[in-house]
């Protein structure tokens, strides 16, 4: 396993080739790195390597880490794990992001919670792109309905969607979905302002997200390595 810093490097690197080669604008493809079931240090380890983008899965852990890292400026934590409501207010007090909506009522206690002192909540949309009942995430039929009650949410500020793929073939270098998905963006941003983000791509599917308009990969396994849990 080679150091944290090469680990971010090297996934920079691919991302800026893989964008070259989809004829992806400069600097078009974010990176979240996914540090779920990792330690506080390795996050540390990634901040100080330039990387300010996280996300974490669990609330009470990423609670916990998001306090211990509180002195370092300019994090940006984002929430994508499932969400259940007694964990709402959590979520609203510490993450600037939450990328998993997908019920009314977790956004409307999400708007509700959200403390006034800090900016308005970030928040994508998690469509289940791939159909499978294992997978979260609301129907393509169901996204207009959902975003338009979101968008009278003053505390909630839309931004995009985010899509977990069917277990990704490596080097695949198209997939249907994640096509199905940039449709749904461009659909959501002809309707409103300030959505610009759409989270696809993981460790084994990252060039097929980026070839299909990704702007934001989330990688865990690839900077962080295996995870025992
Ligand atoms: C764990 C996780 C990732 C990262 O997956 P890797 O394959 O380790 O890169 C990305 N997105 C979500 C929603 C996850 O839960």
């Amino acid at each position: 396993m080679r150091n944290i810093t090469d680990n971010i490097r090297q996934i920079e690197s691919k991302i800026e080739n893989f964008s070259k080669s989809h004829n992806r604008e400069n600097n078009a493809v974010k990176l979240l790195a996914v540090s779920k079931t990792k330690p506080a240090e390795l996050i540390e380890q990634a901040y100080l390597a330039g990387q300010r983008r996280f996300g974490e899965n669990y609330v009470a852990e990423g609670v916990e880490k998001i306090q211990q890292l509180k002195d370092l400026s300019d994090i940006e934590w984002h929430y994508i794990g499932p969400i259940q409501s007694n964990k709402t207010q959590q979520i609203a007090d510490n993450f600037d992001w939450v990328q998993t909506l997908e019920r009314e009522k977790i956004a409307r206690r999400l708007n509700e919670q959200r403390p006034l002192n800090l900016p308005e909540l970030n928040v994508l949309i998690q469509i289940n792109i791939s159909g499978e009942a294992s997978k979260s995430g609301i129907t393509p039929e169901e996204l207009m309905p959902l975003a338009e009650k979101i968008a009278q949410y003053p505390r909630l500020k839309l931004r995009g969607l985010m899509a977990i793929d069917s277990k990704a073939v490596d080097n695949q270098a198209t997939s249907p979905n994640l096509i199905k998905m940039a449709a749904l963006f461009h659909q959501l941003q002809s309707e409103y302002d300030n959505i610009d983000t759409l989270s696809m791509g993981m460790t084994d599917d990252m060039e097929s997200a980026i070839a299909a308009g990704s702007t934001m990969v989330r990688i865990g396994t690839a900077i962080f390595g295996q995870r025992d849990q």
